[in-house]
């Protein structure tokens, strides 16, 4: 459920939420929220990267429907829509390796086509973008006024300049057709169901879990502020009951280096694996971690829910498929 620190005039107002890449990891948190709160939730996903396992558990929901659709392309969505929330991207590496011109293009036609479907029903849209804007920051911490640092041409360029391009299609859209848009700049998130390709806690967490080792590419110093995907979903929501029409940073402030979250996991975990050091991926930051003053003065929003527990409801969940999986299993 979500709770009083969304500020009042809320989500009541809305009737039918569209969420694209609502099958995805972030999203299926996005659109349980919305039911939560009463609203219609039509997911628009591909499951290009996403999994119908996802959203398993909100099939049967009252006002949930599944349109399985590439927003790349065109779509229709029925009648009565009044909040557009478009997430469907890729979100890691791996991912932009396997997928770059569909990154790119979901982040440009996809965000012209959902900002379409939004100015055509009068709606609300929120995108979801991204601290990979400010790309290997050189202002710490990064506030909005912050314009990046961003290699337009290296291993995530084409997510980075995607939604850079998103965010300036969103801004053009809101001052030439008046269409109300908010901004999510999400920082890294994590919790149960990400999946452990490429995304550092959920590695880690998978690592751990099985008896592997834990691999940190670099040296480990580098920084990261992950935030519990609840209250990612949290944020994201707040943005969207709001009038604000600017980007927002959506994030936690709880700043930790990838080797002591190594630490923090294995032992969370009460796993013995060793620590193995690879080479850095490029273009990693060297250092994360959001200013959400405006968050908090804006929306009334902040994470509520600290690293420790994040990260052992994180392991449980890892725990929990991996007995569900390998019946038998001791971990
Ligand atoms: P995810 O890959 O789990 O979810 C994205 C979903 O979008 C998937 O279900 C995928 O199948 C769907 N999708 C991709 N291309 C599509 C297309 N062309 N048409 C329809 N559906 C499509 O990723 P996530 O971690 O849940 O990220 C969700 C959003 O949040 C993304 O926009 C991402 O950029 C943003 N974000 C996530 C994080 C994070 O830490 N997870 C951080 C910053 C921003």
């Amino acid at each position: 459920m979500l709770d009083n620190s969304i500020r009042d005039g809320s989500l009541s107002r809305f009737r039918r939420a569209v969420v694209t890449g609502g099958g995805g990891f972030v999203g299926s948190y996005v659109a349980e929220q919305l039911l939560d709160s009463g609203l219609d939730v039509i997911c628009v996903d591909n499951f290009s990267t996403g999994h119908p396992s996802y959203i398993e558990h909100l099939r049967d929901r009252p006002g949930f429907t599944l349109l399985e659709a590439d927003v790349t392309e065109e779509f229709e969505a029925p009648e009565g829509i009044d909040l557009v929330l478009h997430l469907a991207s890729p979100a890691s590496i791996p991912e932009f390796a396997r997928l770059p011109i569909e990154t790119m293009l979901v982040g440009s036609a996809g965000t012209y086509h959902t900002l379409r479907l939004a100015h055509r029903h009068g709606a609300r849209y929120v995108l979801a973008s991204t601290s990979e804007i400010y790309g290997d920051p050189q202002q710490h911490p990064q506030s909005e006024q912050y314009w990046g640092n961003v290699n337009p041409i290296g291993a995530r360029s084409v997510y980075d300049e995607a939604k850079r391009y998103a965010e300036a299609m969103t801004v053009a859209y809101g001052s030439k057709f008046g269409v109300s848009v908010g901004i999510a700049r999400i920082f890294n998130s994590y919790g149960p169901r990400m999946r452990p390709d490429g995304r550092v806690i959920s590695g880690f967490v998978a690592q751990a879990v099985a008896g592997l080792p834990l691999r940190i590419h670099g040296d480990g110093a580098q920084t990261r502020s992950p935030c519990f995907v609840e209250d990612t979903a949290r944020g994201i929501l707040a943005i969207a009951a709001s009038d604000y029409q600017r980007p927002i940073n959506i994030g936690n402030t709880e700043e930790v280096t990838i080797h002591d979250l190594a630490l923090m996991i294995r032992k969370v975990a009460g796993s013995s694996s060793p620590i193995e050091y690879v080479a850095a991926d490029e273009d990693d930051p060297r250092q994360r971690c959001p200013d959400i003053t405006l968050a908090k003065q804006e929306l009334g929003w902040e994470p509520q829910v600290p690293l420790a527990e994040g990260l052992r409801r994180t392991v449980d969940d890892a725990v929990q498929a991996r007995r569900s999986t390998n019946p038998g299993v001791s971990t």
